[in-house]
């Protein structure tokens, strides 16, 4: 390709990723009437937030009237084991009833309660039930009502656009490099100030929830452009996938099953979740089967039931299961939702009604009933709490000019994120983002777009055609790195198999190198997968490299090695960054105090 030879946009703020995060962002940034872009990989509508489920969490307070911020504040530092960033944990809990509100304003239906109010269905490790929802397919109302707002903002779409490459000019973000996936034409967007919302890395795991959008683009663009990411080594391991058939494993099964009194049982029919409640958790866990269903039909009278743990311990303790061979034919445990109908009126109907996605997705992609028989379930990578490292308030990264938001950005979950505050999350810090840039934006001069850098970048995504009989696929490259990742640096992690990981990601990383991608450029897959692959090992290394300093388990993050908690660890963060050598660096930095009123408030509600 001749150098410059790219149509070039610009625009004041340019957002890339239009899931949640995105589409608040570039709606908040244009109603401070800046120019905005917004860049997505795929159609309108497809990001991963259409995926989600089970609700949004924000202590409206509509079904149990004693919820409100500072038990959601609580509840979120307590789920994060208190490694997260707590102002932004602050902010979450206080401002996600609002946004939940203008959502409904914007136009959103959700369920009800039986006065007319929002209804809020339970949730693990959330003290209330506090999950805003439409049966089990609340990301797809929450896009739906976003996508219809934004379009009315005057947003310059570019939809089926990949960013390739972040530009600079010198210390501040100056824009980015683009290649349209459906023609395979490069551009250039000029702008004074970027935002991140580009979700999470799923696809790094060969066993994943996560949609093959999730590349870990964003981390990796931030990275190469000077940002720092912090807390890679937490990742969520979600509880309840689907094992069975082998096409469709990894597969979310919403934690929505055990909210409307879904059990898990071991293949002699036990209960196992009962065996091993951790300490701190005790006083609010049923302890008989009775107490746990009241509990999920709304007796506030009654406690949880232990499948409603928080996910890094219902994970580990399905792991047990399997390992110690009591595991379901395929390899994970059952998930009974079936059971209900002995107690409930018209169960069968409540079930599908209740969840009429988990219904429609066993039936169709396994020939199961779940009002007639279990599910077999298992863990799956379902989310990343490490990301861009941020100012709480603005969403800005360490780059001038280069803010994140959601999923791609850290700080709210710590060690473990609570089901349901990735959705309050996107909302809240995605509107941030959205103000700052624009306003950060406002103060700037243009930025001047440096064509080497767009010519480099240039290069290097259409270097792969230059080696289109020679290189291997990417595709074996990207599956080899996904089973050495998921093999050794997966759920339960050691020393020893996370130093071969480290040393395996050499050759990948050459291999990765050496992809050869044949075809022409118009919505070719396999050059989009070559270009993926290496924000994938770039991801891969930040989480083997921070898994391997955080030597005690906590959270998401388990090793057999260090199987318990280690205060000296409880009050630092790991930061990844690029050395000025090219080599990736970690070091640690210790979480700020707390002040004295937050830390009252965490003391009053233990
Ligand atoms: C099956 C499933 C169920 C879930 N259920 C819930 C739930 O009930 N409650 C909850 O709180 N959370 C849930 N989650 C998690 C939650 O959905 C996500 O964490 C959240 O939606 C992330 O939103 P986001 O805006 O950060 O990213 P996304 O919604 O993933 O959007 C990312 C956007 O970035 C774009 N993009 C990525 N890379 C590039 C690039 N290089 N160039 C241009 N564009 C790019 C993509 O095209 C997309 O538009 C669930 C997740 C899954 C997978």
């Amino acid at each position: 390709m001749a150098n410059h030879d790219y149509e070039v946009h610009e625009h004041d703020v340019i957002v890339i990723g239009a899931g949640g995060a995105g589409l608040r962002a570039a709606i908040e940034a244009a109603a401070q009437g800046v120019s905005v872009g917004l860049v997505c990989k795929s159609l309108l509508g497809k990001a991963h937030t259409v995926m989600a489920e089970g609700g949004i969490a924000a202590a409206l307070g509509n079904v149990w009237p004693e919820d409100n911020w500072q038990v959601h504040f609580r509840d979120t530092m307590r789920g994060g084991k208190m490694l997260n960033n707590w102002r932004m944990a602050q902010l979450h809990a206080q401002e996600a009833p609002e946004r939940v509100l203008e959502l409904e304003r914007w136009g959103a239906l959700f369920d009800r309660t039986q006065e007319g109010l929002i209804s809020q269905r339970d949730f693990g490790g959330h003290r209330y039930a506090r999950l805003a929802h439409v049966g089990d397919r609340t990301g797809l109302e929450m896009i739906r009502t976003l996508q219809d707002h934004a379009i009315h903002q005057g947003i310059e779409f570019h939809m089926e656009h990949t960013v390739a490459a972040l530009l600079k000019d010198g210390d501040r973000i100056a824009g980015a490099f683009v290649y349209e996936r459906e023609r395979g034409r490069c551009l250039v967007i000029a702008a004074k100030a970027v935002v991140l919302a580009t979700g999470g890395i799923g696809r790094a795991f060969s066993i994943t929830s996560n949609s093959w959008e999730y590349t870990a683009d964003g981390h990796a663009l931030a990275y190469h452009a000077g940002a720092e990411l912090l807390d890679m080594e937490f990742v969520q391991f979600h509880p309840t996938g689907m094992v069975w058939p082998p096409s469709v494993k990894g597969i979310l099964v919403t934690e929505g099953v055990r909210g409307e009194g879904g059990v898990l049982r071991n293949k002699d029919g036990k209960r196992f979740m009962f065996d091993d409640i951790p300490e701190n958790y005790k006083a609010q866990t049923a302890d008989s089967e009775e107490e746990g269903w009241k509990y999920t039909q709304g007796d506030k009278n009654s406690r949880r039931p232990p499948e409603l743990l928080t996910r890094d311990h219902v994970a580990r303790k399905i792991m047990q299961e399997v390992r110690e061979g009591r595991g379901s034919p395929h390899g994970g445990v059952f998930l009974d939702i079936a059971w209900i109908k002995a107690r409930v009126p018209g169960g069968a109907e409540h079930i599908k009604k209740k969840l009429p996605s988990m219904y429609h997705q066993f039936k169709q992609l396994a020939d199961i009933d779940i009002t007639q028989e279990p599910m077999e379930v298992g863990p799956t990578t379902h989310y990343i709490m490490g990301g861009v490292r941020v100012d709480a308030d603005t969403q800005m990264s360490t780059v001038p000019g280069l803010f994140a938001a959601g999923e791609c950005a850290a700080g709210i979950n710590g060690a473990n994120r609570l089901g349901g505050n990735s959705l309050s999350d996107i909302i809240v810090f995605g509107k941030r983002a959205g103000e700052y840039a624009a306003q950060y934006a406002k103060t700037q001069s243009g930025a001047n777009i440096d064509t080497r850098q767009a010519d480099e970048a240039a290069r290097r995504a259409l270097e792969p055609f230059e080696r289109s009989t020679s290189g291997e696929g990417p595709y074996q490259v990207q599956y080899a790195l996904q089973e050495m990742m998921q093999d050794l640096v997966g759920i339960v992690r050691n020393e020893n198999e996370m130093q071969r990981a480290l040393v395996g990601l050499a050759p990948l990383r050459e291999r990765a190198k050496r992809v050869g991608v044949g075809g022409h450029r118009e919505y070719n897959p396999g050059w989009h997968a070559a270009l993926d692959l290496h924000n994938l090992l770039t991801v891969s290394e930040a989480i083997t490299r921070s898994a391997l300093e955080r030597r005690e388990s906590r959270g998401g993050h388990f090793r057999d090695d260090y199987p318990t908690k280690d205060a000296r660890f409880g009050t630092i963060n790991f930061v990844v960054r690029k050395g000025r050598d090219g080599q990736m660096e970690v070091f640690s930095v210790a979480i700020p105090e707390m002040p004295e009123e937050l830390k009252r408030v965490i003391d009053e509600m233990q």
